[in-house]
C-alpha cells in the first residue's frame, strides 16, 4: 500500500512563515499516521525557484540569482528540519531533470494543438503572477489578494493553453469523485469556478520581462509561466516521465491552502488532461491562520508568528501541537505566541507531561527505580484503560487533514480522565499501608501503561517528545501496524531517567 503526500512548493521571495510551517507539519502528521498503519510513504515539500517575484527578490538583495536561491533553499530546508518534517523529497525546481520534464510536457501539449500564441492586453498582478480580468479586481481596480501592490497594464504576446475544452470533463470528474476535493465547502467553491466558460491560461512570459524560468521548448524568446512549471513538480518528483511513477501517482494527495485552490483545482487537472495523464487522487484544502482576535497578521501590527521564534522559545512540539489541535477545516483559525504558550502549558504541560512526571517519579522513588507489577484490576482500572484505548483508536485509523484536530482533542480529553483517576486512587495514600501496597502498584502500573499508549498515539503529532517519554517508560517498540494495546510495559522493570517533558514557560 502506497501513499504520496505533497505540500505546495513555496515561493522563496521571503523567509518561511507560519503558513509554510503549517502545511508541511500537517503533511508530516498524515505521513506518520499512514506509516503507523503500514503504508509505504512518499512526502514531498520544497521550494519554487522560478518566476518574476523570486527574480526581483534576488535583485533587491543585490545577489546573484543562483546565490539567492541557494540561500533561501537552505533556509526553508532548515526550518522544515527543525519542525521535524520527515520529507522524503525536497523539491527544487531549478533541478535539470525537472526542467527537462516540464519542457517535455509543454511540447506534448503544443503538438496536440492545444497551445496558441496570441496578443494579450489587460491587467497583470505581480503578486499573483497572473493576468486579471476586470471582474477579478476590487472596486478601486486592485488585486484583492495584493491590495498594496499596484496591478500593471500589459500588452504582450504570449502562449495560451485552451482550458474550456476540458471544463465539462473536469466537472464530471468532481461529480464522480466526491473525495477529489475535501472538505465539501471547497469542492463547492471549485464547482463555482467551473460554472462559467474558462478563459485560455497564459503559460508563458516573455524573456524581456522574466528570465528565471523553464525555457519554452517551442519558442526561445519565452520562459514557462511559473505556475505551470511549479505544478509539474508533483509528477517530476516521482520520476515522471520515466516508468515507475505510476503507483505513487495513483495515490497522490495534494495538501493546499484555500488561496491556491484555482491553480490546483482548475489549471493542474486541465494541464494533466491536456497531457493525457490521470488526475491526482485528492486535493485536501485548508484555511489560513490569522492573529488573535481574528486580525490578519502583519508586520506593522506586530502579530506575525515566526515559526523559528516559537521553536526557540517553546520547543518544536509546542508549535506542532498548536497547529494540529487548533486549525479548523473551513474557516480561518487564530494563532499568537500567547495562545501557543497557553495551550502548551495547559494541555501538554499540565495534562500530559505533569502526570507522566508525577507517576514515574513516584514509581522510581517508592519501588526502587522500577515500575511495579500490577495486582488484580478493579472497575476503575478497567474503565480508564477502556477510555484510553477508545480515545487513541483514532490514531490507528486512516486520518484525513480535517480529522487531525478532533483526534488530538480526544487525547487531551482522555488525559483529563487519567488525571482524575490518578487523583482519586491517591497512590501516595495507598503506599502508606502494607495492606494497600499491592493496590498502589496496580494504580501506578495502570497509569503508566495508559500513558504509554497515549505517547504511542502522540508519536504521530509530536514525535520528539512522545519518543522521549517512551524511553523514560522503557517501552518496547510500538506494534506495526499500530493499534492501542494494553499491558505492553513490563512489570518489575527498570524505568529510564525521568525528565520534565514540557517545562513550564511564562
Ligand atoms: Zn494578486
Amino acid at each position: 500500500m502506497k501513499s504520496y503526500i505533497t505540500t505546495p512548493i513555496y515561493y522563496v521571495n521571503g523567509s518561511p512563515h507560519i503558513g509554510h510551517a503549517f502545511t508541511s507539519v500537517m503533511a508530516d502528521i498524515l505521513k506518520r499516521n499512514r506509516v503507523a498503519l503500514g503504508y509505504e510513504l512518499m512526502l514531498s515539500t520544497g521550494v519554487d525557484e522560478h518566476g518574476q517575484k523570486n527574480q526581483e527578490a534576488a535583485a533587491e538583495l543585490d545577489m546573484s540569482v543562483t546565490d539567492y536561491l541557494e540561500m533561501r533553499g537552505k533556509e526553508f530546508r532548515d526550518v522544515f528540519d527543525r519542525l521535524g518534517v520527515a520529507y522524503d523529497y525536497f523539491v527544487r525546481t531549478s533541478r535539470e531533470g525537472h526542467k527537462t520534464a516540464v519542457a517535455g510536457m509543454e511540447q506534448a501539449i503544443f503538438d496536440k494543438g492545444l497551445i496558441v500564441k496570441k496578443q494579450y492586453t489587460g491587467t497583470y498582478c505581480k503578486g499573483c503572477e497572473e493576468f486579471k480580468k476586470e471582474s477579478d479586481l476590487t472596486d478601486d481596480g486592485q488585486c484583492p489578494l495584493h491590495p498594496t501592490m499596484k496591478v500593471e497594464q500589459t500588452d504582450e504576446t504570449n502562449y495560451f493553453l485552451k482550458m474550456e475544452p476540458y471544463r465539462e470533463r473536469l466537472l464530471q470528474h468532481i461529480a464522480d469523485n466526491p473525495e477529489f476535493v475535501q472538505p465539501e465547502a471547497f469542492r463547492n467553491e471549485l464547482k463555482q469556478m467551473l460554472s462559467e466558460p474558462l478563459e485560455d491560461l497564459c503559460i508563458s512570459r516573455p524573456k524581456a520581462r522574466v528570465t528565471l524560468g523553464v525555457d519554452l521548448p517551442f519558442d526561445p524568446d519565452f520562459v514557462t509561466y511559473v505556475w505551470f512549471d511549479a505544478l509539474a513538480n508533483y509528477l517530476t518528483n516521482i520520476g515522471w516521465p520515466e516508468d515507475g511513477y505510476e503507483d505513487w501517482w495513483a495515490e497522490c494527495e495534494h495538501l493546499i491552502g484555500k488561496d491556491i485552490l484555482k491553480p490546483h483545482g482548475v489549471y493542474w487537472p486541465i494541464m494533466l488532461m491536456a497531457a493525457g495523464l490521470p488526475l491526482p487522487k485528492k486535493l485536501s484544502v485548508h484555511s489560513h491562520w490569522v492573529g488573535a482576535g481574528g486580525v490578519k497578521m502583519s508586520k506593522s501590527i506586530g502579530n506575525v508568528v515566526d515559526p523559528i521564534e516559537v521553536i526557540d522559545k517553546l520547543g518544536v512540539d509546542a508549535l506542532r501541537w498548536y497547529l494540529a489541535r487548533h486549525m479548523r477545516a473551513d474557516s480561518d483559525s487564530q494563532i499568537s505566541v500567547d495562545l501557543i504558550t497557553q495551550t502548551y502549558n495547559s494541555e501538554l504541560g499540565n495534562k500530559v507531561g505533569n502526570l507522566l512526571s508525577r507517576a514515574a517519579k513516584f514509581s522510581k522513588a517508592r519501588f526502587d527505580g522500577t515500575l511495579p507489577a500490577p495486582g488484580p484490576l478493579n472497575a476503575q482500572d478497567e474503565a480508564i484503560r477502556k477510555s484510553v484505548v477508545e480515545a487513541t483508536r483514532g490514531m490507528s485509523a486512516w486520518m484525513n487533514l480535517a480529522d487531525i484536530p478532533a483526534r488530538a482533542q480526544a487525547i487531551i480529553t482522555v488525559s483529563d480522565e487519567m488525571n482524575n483517576y490518578f487523583a482519586e486512587q491517591a497512590p501516595w495514600d495507598l503506599i502508606k499501608n502494607e495492606d494497600t501496597r499491592e493496590r498502589c502498584q496496580t494504580v501506578i502500573y495502570v497509569t503508566l501503561d495508559c500513558l504509554r499508549i497515549v505517547m504511542e498515539a502522540l508519536l504521530q503529532i509530536i514525535p520528539g517528545s512522545a519518543g522521549k517519554a517512551l524511553k523514560m517508560l522503557n517501552a518496547p517498540e510500538p506494534p506495526l501496524p499500530w493499534t492501542p494495546e494494553l499491558d505492553k510495559l513490563q512489570g518489575d522493570s527498570e524505568l529510564g531517567e525521568i525528565e520534565t517533558l514540557f517545562p513550564r514557560v511564562q
